[in-house]
């Protein structure tokens, strides 16, 4: 790690990311780190340099969508591995939006990989490890108090709207946005407002090149299909990233 990096005190520790206490008042320093997980941690390697990929991809994507009056966590990227984001409560709910099947769709219904959707999916998954993330309905995410009503209404509104302007985008560069993953929070200077919060990165989206399909997302590591390094690396310099 270089010697830039903030010394600050580490106060939560996760899987490809940690967070560290911010500098100014009621921000917080996200880390990206080199490791890939897959299957509930059971899969693990270092890749050297996902995280500053990462950091840059999250960094360039949230600044598109900041531009887009899409609300998000994002202030700015501070070094290769760091970016200072608002403080927020994360809403322990992964929210999936999907355009075309793959994944643990494809596995639990039996469809076939790559079959496009009429309209895009929107799945919500409770954030808990030791159950392995479990498929939830609106109203487990209402009545367990996971999420109102309204910020709902809001999150999926917010939700479709990314994955609009991301399709677009993607699509530019010649790459399909099959699904990702985001996650939403509360900001801590304000609860009532719902951000976008965490990663928008090729480990929380699949990417397909457009004309071969080929995978240029975190499925290379999931199923060995070659080298992740060079995959992100695609990635980054399609979006015109200098790596
Ligand atoms: O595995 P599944 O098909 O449900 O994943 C849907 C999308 O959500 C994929 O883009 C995957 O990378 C992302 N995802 C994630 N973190 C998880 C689960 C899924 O980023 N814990």
């Amino acid at each position: 790690m270089s010697s830039e990096m903030s010394p600050n005190k580490v106060i939560y520790e996760g899987k490809a990311k940690n967070i560290l206490k911010g500098s100014e008042k009621n921000t917080l320093i996200q880390v990206f780190k080199d490791d890939a997980t897959a299957y509930n941690k059971k899969k693990h390697k270092i890749f050297n340099g996902k995280g500053i990929l990462n950091n840059k991809i999250s960094e360039h994507i949230m600044l598109y969508l900041n531009s887009k009056k899409v609300p998000t966590h994002f202030k700015k990227r501070l070094n290769d591995r760091e970016q200072l984001i608002k403080k927020c409560k994360i809403i322990p709910i992964e929210f999936v939006v999907r355009n075309i099947v793959a994944g643990s769709l494809a596995q639990k219904l039996g469809i076939k990989e790559g079959k496009k959707l009429k309209k895009p999916i929107l799945e919500y998954y409770f954030k808990k490890d030791s159950l392995n993330d479990p498929m939830v309905m609106r109203d487990h995410i209402e009545i367990f108090g996971w999420a109102s009503k309204a910020e709902l209404k809001k999150i999926d509104k917010i939700s479709l709207r990314i994955n609009k302007l991301l399709s677009n985008y993607f699509k530019k560069k010649n790459i399909i946005l099959v699904d990702f993953k985001i996650e939403f929070g509360r900001l801590s200077s304000n609860p009532k407002q719902v951000v976008l919060a965490d990663e928008i990165t090729p480990d929380s989206c699949r990417l397909w090149d457009q004309k071969s399909k080929k995978k240029l997302d975190k499925d290379v590591f999931r199923k060995d299909l070659g080298s992740l390094m060079k995959a992100y690396q695609e990635v980054a310099s399609r979006l015109g990233i200098v790596h």
